[in-house]
């Protein structure tokens, strides 16, 4: 699958940012989650607007178990991996010190347009709380959402796998002048 990157109004629209047309949530077994029962999402990728800073569930789920890049939807495999997160060292993580972040990893690339386009990044950048780090290993962690907010989400009272976690194992800390322009 090569996915292609949509604009909005000139700006470009991470892959696993959630659309307008996409607000109907169902409970589906997912492949992206092992066959597991899991909130899912219609997908009408590029219908009506998009809603950044919302990421779609399937594709949320797809980019972390799959290994693809949040903004391009490509698989990141070999490519520097780039983490642009505020997330810090979770000490109750499975390994203390690891770092769980929902947003999926980027290409260095995309993650310099990501900086480039994003308004709530450069906020993050200006008030010091953005992390920029370059990973070297990292796996995939899926939450398991209480019943209750199945039920809000769905109207089903079930447990089921909401989105998925990059679990950081191993990164460098980097900085805004590491991850380069976008040129
Ligand atoms: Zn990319």
């Amino acid at each position: 699958m090569m996915p292609e990157l949509l604009h909005y109004g000139g700006v470009p629209v991470p892959w696993t940012v959630a659309w307008t047309a996409e607000e109907d949530f169902f409970l589906d077994a997912c492949p992206y989650a092992g066959g597991r029962l899991a909130i899912c999402q219609k997908v009408e990728r590029g219908e009506g607007k998009p809603r950044f800073g919302s990421p779609h569930v399937v594709r949320q789920r797809a980019a972390i178990a799959h290994g693809r890049c949040d903004l391009c939807g490509r698989l990141l495999k070999t490519a520097t991996k780039v983490s642009l997160s505020q997330a810090r060292p979770y000490l109750h993580a499975f390994k203390p010190g690891d770092i769980l972040q929902v947003e999926p990893l980027l290409h260095k690339r995309c993650a310099a347009i990501c900086m480039e386009h994003c308004p709530s990044l450069r906020s993050q950048e200006a008030d010091g709380s953005l992390h920029i780090r370059q990973v070297l290993r990292w796996q995939a962690q899926f939450a398991l959402y209480s019943e209750q907010g199945v039920f809000e989400a769905c109207g089903e009272r079930r447990q089921a796998i909401s989105h998925a976690k990059v679990q950081l194992i191993k990164w460098i800390d980097r900085d805004r002048a590491w991850l380069g322009g976008v040129a």
